[in-house]
């Protein structure tokens, strides 16, 4: 039995999570749910997988959850110094880190900190601080499996093999709902729009990030510390149908892809029950559905937010934390209308100009960097002509 705490169980992957659970009551159990706001699915979530603990950390949502769960035998903390306390637990041997955005940075290190098995989903930890949580994983003996689809296709791809005999890897991208689209397309589109993916049904900061390519650009930062890999070692590709969800080549040019449907339980159930591979029944594919894969390359000019992001990698230092911390702030302001597709790029860039440049961050440094970032991103969005109406 793996006892789990599921960091953001209220979100796309915490629900999808808690899915697979269901699916194998006899490999799992639920030992920690949290979430931020959604105090309502969070209740109902703990009536019925009837956790240990349950972490808030929205204040008002916290009073609700503990006034509803009051007759039952469920502990319930708030804040985000529960979160840190309750995820080192002997109680729980696997964490789903799966909080979005630098708001989950602080839980997952101590899990890793902890030694635990932690089933990685939040990228931005590795964007923010890949290089401290990696160390602290050696040192810990902790073992970080990637839920993030690209990196899980990774990840199956090198069972068995040495890290040291990989050329390259190659991340796939559906390009978003905008592949092949120009500036002057871009230019005024909207949030309602951009939050229509093609191919997948995610959280609305992540479907964002597939709209501007930024999800590639965190992406490429995260398989950068998750396998060790340097920076020229990262290629991406654009695949619309997103069957094959990423590849590793070989110092002798073999080429390993793991493919599928695009369906996020997958990635999480490997994470979950590794080294097992378990069954399902979900849908399988069909290759005469799939009668033509096809890979081009991204568009950096038109979507900048990619190009940015591969500036910020091979800066390295807090560049990776400036560049997520202004991103989060823009992803946040465009889904309220208040500032343009475009400018996001522009309040990002900004950003990364102006912050001083640290190469060597402590975890102060980050949290200092972030603030930084984001200040110089809201200026940004307060010129916008969108805010200003
Ligand atoms: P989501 O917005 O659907 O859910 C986020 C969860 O985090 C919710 O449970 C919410 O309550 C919690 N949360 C939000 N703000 C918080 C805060 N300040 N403190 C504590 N908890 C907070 O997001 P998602 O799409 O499930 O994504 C979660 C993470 O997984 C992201 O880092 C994302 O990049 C990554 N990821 C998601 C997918 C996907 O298919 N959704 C795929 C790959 C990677
Ligand atoms: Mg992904």
């Amino acid at each position: 039995m793996t006892r789990l705490a599921i960091l953001g169980s209220t979100g796309s992957i915490g629900t999808q999570a808690l899915d697979v659970v269901s699916a194998h009551p006899d490999m799992f159990e639920v030992e920690v749910l949290t979430a931020h706001s959604n105090y309502e699915l969070l209740i109902e979530q703990a009536r019925k997988y009837k956790p240990n603990a349950i972490v808030v950390t929205d204040e008002r949502s916290y009073k609700l959850v503990k006034e509803a769960l009051l007759l039952l035998p469920i502990k319930v903390f708030y804040g985000e110094d529960a979160l840190v306390e309750v995820v080192k637990w002997d109680t729980v041997d696997t964490v789903v880190a799966a909080i979005v955005g630098f708001a989950g940075l602080s839980s997952t290190m101590a899990a890793v900190k902890a030694g635990k098995r932690v089933a990685l989903a939040n990228k931005e930890t590795l964007v923010v601080a890949g290089e401290l949580v990696m160390r602290a994983a050696i040192e810990s003996r902790a073992s970080i499996i990637p839920v993030d689809s690209e990196h899980s296709a990774i990840f199956q791809c090198l069972v068995g093999e040495n890290m040291d005999k990989i050329e390259k890897i190659i991340l796939t991208a559906s390009g978003g709902p905008f592949l092949g689209r120009k500036p002057n397309y871009l230019v005024n589109v909207k949030a309602s729009h951009a939050l229509q993916h093609p191919n997948w049904t995610m959280g609305a900061k992540i479907t964002i990030d597939s709209a501007t390519l930024m999800n590639k650009g965190l992406e490429m930062i995260e398989a950068k510390w998750l396998f060790g890999l340097k920076n020229e070692q990262i290629d991406v590709v654009i695949h619309p149908q997103s069957i094959i969800h990423s590849m590793v080549q070989f110092v002798d040019g073999s080429i390993k892809a793991q493919m599928g449907l695009p369906d996020m339980k997958l990635p999480i159930q490997y994470a979950i029950a590794f080294p097992q591979r378990i069954d399902n029944t979900y849908k399988r594919l069909d290759f005469k559905e799939f009668s033509k894969l096809t890979f081009e390359e991204p568009d950096y000019k038109t979507f900048k937010n990619l190009a940015l992001a591969k500036t910020a990698m091979f800066k390295g230092g807090n560049m990776p934390c400036v560049m997520n911390a202004a991103n989060e702030l823009v992803v946040h302001s465009f889904l309220q209308n208040r500032i343009s597709f475009i400018e996001m790029s522009d309040a990002i860039e900004d950003a990364m100009n102006k912050v001083g440049y640290i190469e060597h961050p402590t975890m102060e440094d980050y949290i200092e960097s972030d603030k930084e970032a984001r200040i110089y991103a809201a200026e940004i969005v307060k010129q916008s002509q969108l805010s200003s109406h």
